[in-house]
């Protein structure tokens, strides 16, 4: 037996992002209906206990530091506090490009982030929800019965 949320790939990374971004399970049970993948609430819960990635304490940062966002963030106060002047002094070329560059960085991962979504509205939109995998009473799937998606 699987839990529901593992059972697929697509499901999982959107259940857990919104899990990251504090979602409460009946609210994610919710979204996943209209999107067309029903989860229950129960699902939600177990597997949060259960997924690989732990969820941070609440109000902790993760610890993992991230060069994108430390250089981000550092350049952004930098900049922030400069006067016009400065800010265009080819003195400060440098900051300006190592800032933009990491901005583009963690840009281009908030826009891949949304492209599980997307992929899975796609398919909603396309085909109607799918035939979902015979859940039994306990909202668990049996191995074997998932659908795959690609
Ligand atoms: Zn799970």
């Amino acid at each position: 037996m699987r839990c529901g949320v593992c059972a697929d790939p697509h499901v999982q990374i959107v259940v857990e992002e919104d899990l990251d971004k504090g979602h409460t399970a009946k609210f994610i049970s919710e979204t996943m209906t209209v999107r067309g993948f029903p989860v229950s609430t129960d699902v939600i819960l177990r597997h949060k206990t259960h997924r690989v990635k732990p969820l941070a304490p609440e109000g902790v940062k993760p610890t993992k530091r991230d060069i994108a966002i430390l250089v981000q963030e550092r350049a952004a106060d930098k900049i922030e506090a400069m006067s016009a002047d400065d800010l265009f002094d080819p003195a400060n070329d440098n900051l300006l490009k190592h800032g933009l560059s990491a901005q583009k960085a963690l840009d281009a991962r908030e826009k891949q982030k949304g492209s599980a979504v997307s992929a899975l509205l796609e398919f909603a939109r396309l085909f109607g929800p799918r035939p979902v995998a015979a859940l039994l009473e306990d909202g668990m799937t049996i191995d074997g019965e998932a659908v795959e998606v690609e």
